[in-house]
């Protein structure tokens, strides 16, 4: 166990940032083993295992415990920057420039938390670090194997990450979730499987738990919930050594009591231990029904947690938000014209910003997707009835977004739903790609540079309003963008977003691009009205745009979205449902506050921070 019960310690070791230093005697100082929560899946991938275990985390973190969160992706890609999002789904980018999996975004919004690139353990990652330490000669004189080299560089990852702090206070977590990607059974999986077999022997029983997602579908013919999925995942589990603790079946309805009886019959565990989550109409519904099926109790006695077990008061800005969630009356309306519209989960952080910022307002999203292509003349000639459709999906929206994206499939689309949106004074929210549309949507209409573009999509233009950033190496395609958190300092007080950030000198948010506008026409474009009014440190790169005399048509170089959280919503998303739902000035008059109508109360008296 890398963390022992009991340290000894003398006055040269400083402990904590505090800078205290402990006197010149040992002390016998206590410190609390890592609790290791280990989240696998059963029969299918895809039921929710990444909300069941950020929803674990969330009832640990509202007891009081800091907890932090490892995702397992058992491919072999060192990371998901060069992932297509049709096949995987948005690339979600940390503070540190990772570019991971979608599901630690969703640990960071649960556990208002940041994560570092490496609580995204890929087999390739693992690999290319043992492969490193043998040619380096750290293994001289022995055969390299999956066991016990691989299963020891897992096991050594995990206690190590573990341990990074990842909250604002920056003290070591007590809790570390950890999620196995892929499903019991899966060949890529089995090193890990064997990694955590060896793992809970070496963390001690009360340190470490695991617990098992599985399936009870319902098949219409009979309408009857089978549990035999179920069973067969336990038994694989078991059969490598893996026991459940806590069995969370996930079901579409509620599932029956007789039904709790079976699984817990026929997989060998107390019925307490058989936990239900049917879908529901909001994720913020399923850390209460795990804490109702008494699932605090539980981890307390299992995992020997100092912790309240009374029913709580832990999880009530929880259940404030989702009673809050189910009884919205007003809707706001917002486009997203993107080009992976088939696959929402390619925009899930966009979708969840805008969500956040709609139940601020107490208003339900209407999130429209929209296939930029669809909005182009091609299509007209090709598919009228789709090119129609979409256009009369843009003209209902009370907003529109437009989101980051890469290469020039549907870019002339996005162009003509900003040029709507502009001339209409539809408010208008421009991510990265969106930023960048918009200054050459404003190029070619406002400036009259007919062929402006972005040497992405035209290396040969006459007019490069957004070009190559210098330290772009067109060679390599994977980690080489411009990545991760950097500060954005606002160049005017009369900036709109200055005012919805508070009011702030500079932000700090995360980026992930390799094209910039070119710095040497900017000029241009703020006689016209375009104004840049956040820059770099250094005054060289445009951060954001906005508009004059337009209700709200800002573009942001930077992803505003991976930084959004449940109660606390975006400042540039919250701009632009306030602008959509025509509240903004009312906002802005009001010193950045919304009038009591607007607000939910619960959300304002309580801190968002420690949920
Ligand atoms: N393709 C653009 C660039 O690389 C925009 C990237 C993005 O939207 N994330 O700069």
């Amino acid at each position: 166990m890398a963390s022992p019960m009991w340290i000894k310690v003398n006055k040269s070791i400083r402990l904590s940032a505090d800078s205290r230093f402990f006197s010149q005697r040992f002390y016998t100082v206590q410190r609390e083993p890592m609790k290791y929560i280990l989240v696998t899946g059963g029969v299918i991938s895809g039921i929710g295992k990444g909300i069941i275990a950020s929803s674990v985390g969330t009832i640990l973190k509202s007891c009081g415990l800091r907890v932090t969160a490892i995702k397992i992706d058992p491919y072999i890609n060192i990371d998901a920057g060069t992932f297509s999002p049709y096949e995987h789904g948005e690339v979600f980018v940390l503070d540190d420039g990772g570019e991971v999996d979608l599901d630690l975004g969703n640990y960071e919004r649960f556990l208002d938390i940041n994560l570092f690139r490496d609580n995204n353990i890929t087999t390739g990652k693992i690999y290319q670090h043992v492969i490193n330490k043998e040619r380096r000669g750290d293994y001289l004189g022995k055969t390299v194997q999956v066991v016990p080299h691989i299963t020891d560089a897992i096991q050594e990852w995990v206690m190590n990450q573990a341990k990074v702090p990842v909250d604002k206070d920056r003290q070591e977590p007590q809790i570390c979730v950890i999620e196995l990607g892929g499903t019991i059974g899966d060949i890529e999986g089995m090193p890990f499987v064997e990694a955590f077999r060896q793992f809970q022997f070496k963390a001690k029983r009360e340190n470490f738990c695991n617990i098992h997602v599985s399936l009870v579908p319902q098949p219409t013919a009979t309408g009857e919930q089978k549990t035999k999925p179920t069973q067969n995942s336990v038994r694989a589990l078991r059969g490598l050594g893996l026991s459940p603790d806590l069995i969370v079946c996930r079901s579409t309805k509620p599932i029956e009591m007789a039904v709790k009886q079976k699984i817990s019959m026929f997989c060998h565990v107390e019925p307490e231990q058989v936990i239900f989550i049917h879908d529901v109409s909001s994720t913020y519904r399923v850390p209460i029904l795990l804490e109702e099926q008494g699932i605090i109790k539980y981890l307390k006695h299992r995992l020997n947690l100092p912790v309240d077990d009374e029913k709580s008061r832990h999880l009530l800005k929880w259940q404030r938000m989702a009673d809050r969630y189910e009884r919205l009356l007003q809707t706001c309306s917002i486009a997203l014209v993107g080009k992976y519209t088939k696959l929402s989960d390619c925009y899930t952080s966009v979708f969840k910003a805008l969500e956040h910022s709609a139940l601020a307002i107490n208003h339900k999203l209407n999130l429209m997707y929209i296939d930029s292509a669809e909005l182009e003349p091609s299509t007209k000639a090709e598919d009228p009835v789709k090119f129609h459709k979409a256009w009369e999906k843009l003209c209902k929206a009370q907003g529109i977004l437009i989101p980051g994206g890469f290469g020039s499939r549907g870019t002339e689309g996005k162009i003509q739903a900003i040029t709507w949106a502009r001339e209409r004074k539809v408010p208008l929210l421009g991510i990265c790609l969106g930023m960048q549309l918009a200054v050459i949507e404003f190029a070619r209409n406002c400036l009259n540079w007919k062929d402006a573009n972005s040497t992405e999509f035209d290396p040969n233009t006459k007019n490069p309003v957004v070009i190559d950033m210098p330290e772009h190496n067109p060679g390599d395609m994977g980690g080489t963008m411009r990545l991760g958190k950097r500060k954005t300092v606002f160049t005017t007080s009369s900036s709109l977003l200055k005012q919805l950030y508070d009011n702030a000198e500079s932000v700090e948010e995360r980026h992930r691009h390799r094209y910039e506008v070119n710095p040497e026409l900017t000029q241009h474009f703020e006689e016209k009205g375009l104004k840049f009014v956040g820059h770099d440190t250094e005054g060289q790169r445009m951060e954001i745009i906005e508009l004059e005399d337009h209700p709200y048509l800002v573009g942001v170089q930077f992803h505003p979205e991976f930084s959004s959280r449940p109660m606390k919503p975006s400042p540039a998303y919250l701009g632009l449902m306030l602008a959509a739902s025509g509240k903004i000035n009312g906002y802005l008059q009001n010193g950045c506050k919304l009038s009591p109508r607007d607000s939910y109360s619960d959300a304002s008296e309580e801190s968002s921070s420690d949920n």
